[in-house]
């Protein structure tokens, strides 16, 4: 029989059994178990709330527990900092919002509607003209458009040849 991880003696005769971290023997008595516990240790098989650990392990145990609380403090500090982080984003971007919405009034009168129309029907009117490279851009009116017309001819009769 192996020893005891506590006493590291091998005596027989003595309730024992395996600790449920490192798997070596423990005698009941070396762990405090009483008889009445010894029952409970032998039903333990069906049970998962009840562990027996040696006191080595208990230590591991400890240390795990202090670790895991750690972990959490850690964990929840950082969830707060993270949560704080986005309250002051979403805070900044109101303000932002506010600030824009409030300067639409601040837009310079001379930008009207009118203005806006006017330049995208200049725009609509000139996206109908030929752009040839070294040909000006025609300008408005009938004579004009009959230059336009002359200078592109000259140019494809050149291309002909
Ligand atoms: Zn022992
Ligand atoms: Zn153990």
């Amino acid at each position: 029989m192996n020893p005891c991880v506590h006493c590291g003696e091998a005596k027989t005769g003595l309730s024992t059994t395996k600790c449920d971290g490192c798997g070596g023997v423990i005698h009941h008595a070396c762990v405090g178990l009483s008889e009445s516990d010894t029952v409970k240790v032998k039903t333990r098989a069906k049970s998962r709330a009840i562990k027996v650990v040696c006191p080595k392990c208990n230590i591991n145990l400890t240390q795990c527990a202090g670790l895991k609380d750690l972990m959490q403090t850690m964990i929840d500090t950082l969830k707060t900092e993270f949560l704080n982080a986005i309250e002051q984003l979403k805070t900044q971007f109101e303000q932002k919002l506010n600030e824009s919405l409030s300067n639409k009034s601040n837009i310079p009168d001379d930008l009207d509607s009118e203005t806006i129309i006017d330049e995208l029907a200049d725009r609509q009117s000139r996206a109908g003209n030929i752009i040839i490279y070294n040909l000006p851009e025609s300008g408005n009116g009938a004579s004009s458009q009959n230059d336009d017309l002359d200078g592109v001819k000259t140019i494809l009769q050149i291309l002909d040849r």
